[in-house]
């Protein structure tokens, strides 16, 4: 059986690889952080991970972490409901309420499950969720798993959105879907007139606020800060596998009732495992840094202003973006990864993203700005973006 299968297998790799499409992965050999050392031996300046607030090797995080693994062990061995709940877990779920302003939350081993166990427990076929197209594939996925019918909007798109609300009118429920930020652009989702149609056709709000917290308004704490909704949004869903510390884990928080349900009846916490210990001092120990400064959100925004305002001086061509997401347009495939390639020679870790990650000739790069960056890095990486510009005849 297998030698037939394996000669299927392996022709879909190849027309994988002659699509251009075959995924390969840089060999990182230390920390995640601004600088970092490839396999190659070569020292580049990152600027593609998601490593918004520059967590990912933050010593307070890294002590806090060490301290629970000597008291609490290394991992937990169940699921939250049978033997897997400790004081840990419970704190770092009211942390995060308190950051978002919410009632209550329930943690996840990645946003991945938050996602996916968020609707199914929820909603029926009688229901409705409304989804914008760009939504993260976890929320596609986890509307799959779900009964209720299924409407969804052009990326952003009020008008579509109200037609949906209007035939959805023929549900008993219904939720709207949307990322806080989209990854591929940066443009954060309309939220107030998204609350706006919500309020005015009876609708529930679901935001995946996965880029956008510890990012997006003036201290970091999502959309709703942007928009002035704290706890007005029913579901609020996130990962700590970004901005927050980028080691791993999920969450959903929002209305009390709500996540009661979820702790009963969603598969993704119901059956898997708890997260370490040492993951959840860590985050605790976060959302505590959190509570005393804004300094690293400051130095997020303003690192991204300064990257935007040189950039735009040297005549690149940025989507608006209102999150650490700068997608510089560059429209042409194989210019993207050729441009890619020469930022690597320059130093400047960044990734070329064309179809069908993005739409046809809308390729770009994408540059994700972080406060683990210094200015004398920004500069080093608009320098690099300048000298190969010119090259490539992109700015003049
Ligand atoms: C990254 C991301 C996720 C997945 O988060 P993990 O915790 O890594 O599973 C979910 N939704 C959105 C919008 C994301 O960007």
């Amino acid at each position: 059986m297998y030698s037939n299968y394996q000669g299927y297998l392996s022709t879909e790799l190849t027309n994988i690889q002659e699509a251009g499409l075959y995924k390969r992965e840089r060999i990182i050999v230390n920390p995640q952080q601004a600088r970092i050392k490839i396999s190659s031996g070569q020292e580049v300046l990152n600027f593609c991970a998601n490593n918004y607030l520059g967590l990912s090797n933050n010593s307070s995080l890294i002590n806090a972490a060490k301290k629970a693994l000597d008291e609490r062990g290394f991992g937990m061995s169940s699921v939250r409901f049978i033997c897997g709940t400790q004081d840990l877990h419970l704190e770092l779920e009211r942390k995060i309420s308190e950051f978002f302003g919410t009632e209550d939350a329930i943690l996840y081993a990645a946003c991945f499950d938050a996602n996916g166990g968020v609707f199914e427990p929820l909603l029926s076929e009688e229901d409705a969720i409304i989804s914008d197209s760009l939504n993260h594939a976890s929320i596609i996925d986890g509307v799959r798993l779900c009964k209720a019918q299924r409407y969804r909007y052009a990326n952003a798109d009020m008008d579509e959105l109200e037609n949906c609300l209007k035939v959805a009118q023929a549900q008993r429920f219904r939720l709207i879907v949307t990322d806080g930020v989209f990854s591929m652009d940066g443009n954060v989702a309309p939220l107030d007139k998204i609350y706006q149609l919500a309020e005015k056709y009876n609708a529930m709000i679901m935001v995946d606020e996965s880029h956008s917290a510890g990012v997006v308004g003036e201290t970091g704490r999502g959309t709703t800060e942007l928009y002035n909704l704290r706890g007005k949004v029913e579901i609020i869903t996130g990962t700590l596998g970004k901005a927050f510390g980028g080691a791993i884990g999920g969450f959903t928080t929002g209305k009390k009732e709500i996540i009661d349900m979820l702790r009963q009846r969603s598969r993704p916490y119901l059956f898997s495992n708890s997260i370490p210990p040492m993951v959840a001092a860590a985050g605790i120990e976060m959302f505590n840094m959190m509570s005393k400064t804004n300094e690293l959100q400051d130095k997020l925004h303003s690192n991204t202003a300064y990257f935007l305002g040189k950039m735009k001086d040297a005549g690149f061509d940025i989507k608006p973006t209102r999150s650490a997401i700068c997608a510089v347009m560059l429209y042409d495939a194989r210019l993207s990864q050729e441009f890619a390639a020469k930022m690597l020679e320059e130093g400047i870790y960044v990734i070329g993203f064309y179809f069908p990650v993005v739409p046809k000739d809308q390729a770009r790069i994408r540059v994700q700005i972080s406060a683990g960056h210094e200015p004398e890095h920004i500069d080093k990486c608009v320098d690099a973006f300048i000298k190969v510009g010119k090259e490539l005849g992109v700015i003049s």
